[in-house]
């Protein structure tokens, strides 16, 4: 965490100060995008606002940002309208919804009033201030995908009343009250996305297969490991959603921000497994109902609207990653210097 202050002062002092005089409202900043994206804000010179109910968010994900004295904390649960005396805001992200299947399932019916109130509440809020405003949304609006890779003109083959419908058609309909608010917004279609903060007990992919690797345990594969997805590092994630935001350009309707390069779960598990230098051996276990076959991001709206593109390969996060959780498990061969 020390290192996290030192690198927003050093990088405060290094830019322009974008975000100076200006507030944004960071709901969900405490959790894994959240915060980072809370720590890139706070870098570019804006006043950061987090509201987080700390369902899946921790407190020592944003405990350094205090030291910056531009930072505030609320904890708020977005299904509630917001309390009265919040200051102006000048850019509200929306980032506050359980990411994981594990914890969107937990609570269904949470998961989805937090997609829907969570986001008029926010939207509303936006209204008033005049606030530019985005939309975390997810790959999981394409559901198990027919048409491969997803561009954004494709609408999806979604479950309705599946285990992920909660989240899926939570995000659905969160993207229809955001077209629809005559709010000035913009809607980050985020394709799976990885890295340091991650919760241990996540329940993901990447971070399950690190942590056992780490441990020793079996890493646990869910069906025969021939599904895909298409991972990106959580820096790149960052630019692409500041880039989002940013744009001048007319920007109409979703955007695609993930990286396009696609791995089966199962080469994933062995690139983990050697990367840790573990013994862990792999167990099969049943795949999850409605779990999609394959995924990857067509990202060439992004690329030619906000000329961003992810620039960390899986192998690079991946041993950032790594040492991250090596020193949250105590592993301590892997404990960076
Ligand atoms: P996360 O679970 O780490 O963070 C979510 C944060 O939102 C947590 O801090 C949690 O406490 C907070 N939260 C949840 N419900 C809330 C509520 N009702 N009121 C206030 N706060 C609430 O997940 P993440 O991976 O950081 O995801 C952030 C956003 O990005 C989510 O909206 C998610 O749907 C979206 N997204 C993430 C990914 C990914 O791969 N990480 C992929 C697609 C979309
Ligand atoms: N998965 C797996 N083992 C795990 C966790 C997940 O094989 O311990 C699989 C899961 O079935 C899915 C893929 O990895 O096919 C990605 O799962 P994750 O929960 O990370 O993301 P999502 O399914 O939401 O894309």
């Amino acid at each position: 965490m020390r290192e996290t202050v030192n690198t927003i002062v050093r990088t405060k002092r290094q830019v322009r100060q974008i975000g100076a005089g200006r507030t944004a409202c960071v709901a969900g900043g405490a959790g894994f995008l959240g915060s980072h994206l809370c720590e890139r804000l706070l870098a570019d010179g804006y006043d950061v606002f987090c509201l987080d109910n700390l369902h899946t968010g921790r407190i020592e994900n944003i405990s350094a940002f205090w030291q910056t004295g531009h930072f505030q904390f609320l904890e708020h649960d977005i299904i509630d309208c917001l309390p009265p005396g919040l200051p102006r805001f000048d850019e509200v992200y929306n980032m506050a919804c359980p990411a994981s299947p594990v914890h969107y399932q937990a609570d269904r019916m949470r998961t989805a009033l937090t997609c829907a109130w969570g986001t008029m509440n926010l939207l509303d809020r936006a209204k008033a201030d005049r606030a530019k405003y985005l939309q975390a949304s997810t790959s999981e609006v394409y559901g198990d995908p027919e048409v491969h890779p997803q561009r954004e003109t494709y609408v999806g083959h979604v479950n309705p009343i599946g285990p992920r419908s909660c989240y899926d058609e939570g995000k659905r309909f969160a993207e229809t009250l955001c077209m629809d608010s005559g709010v000035r917004v913009r809607i980050a279609r985020i394709f799976n996305t990885y890295g340091p903060r991650m919760l241990e007990n996540d329940g993901r992919v990447v971070s399950n297969f690190i942590v056992q690797a780490l441990r020793g345990e079996d890493i646990t594969i869910y069906g025969d490991g021939r599904q895909t997805r298409s991972f990106c590092y959580v820096d790149d994630l960052i630019d692409g959603l500041i880039a989002l935001m940013r744009s001048e350009q007319q920007v109409e309707g979703p955007v695609n921000i993930g990286n396009p390069s696609e791995i089966e779960v199962g080469e994933l598990a062995s690139i983990v497994v050697a990367m840790a230098s573990s013994r862990s051996r792999v167990v099969h276990m049943p795949r999850p109902i409605d779990d999609p076959m394959r995924r990857r991001p067509d990202i060439s709206k992004a690329y030619s609207l906000l000329g961003w593109a992810p620039q960390v390969d899986l192998l690079h996060g991946l041993e950032r990653t790594i040492a991250y959780f090596a020193s949250v498990v105590g592993h301590s061969r892997l404990v960076p210097a």
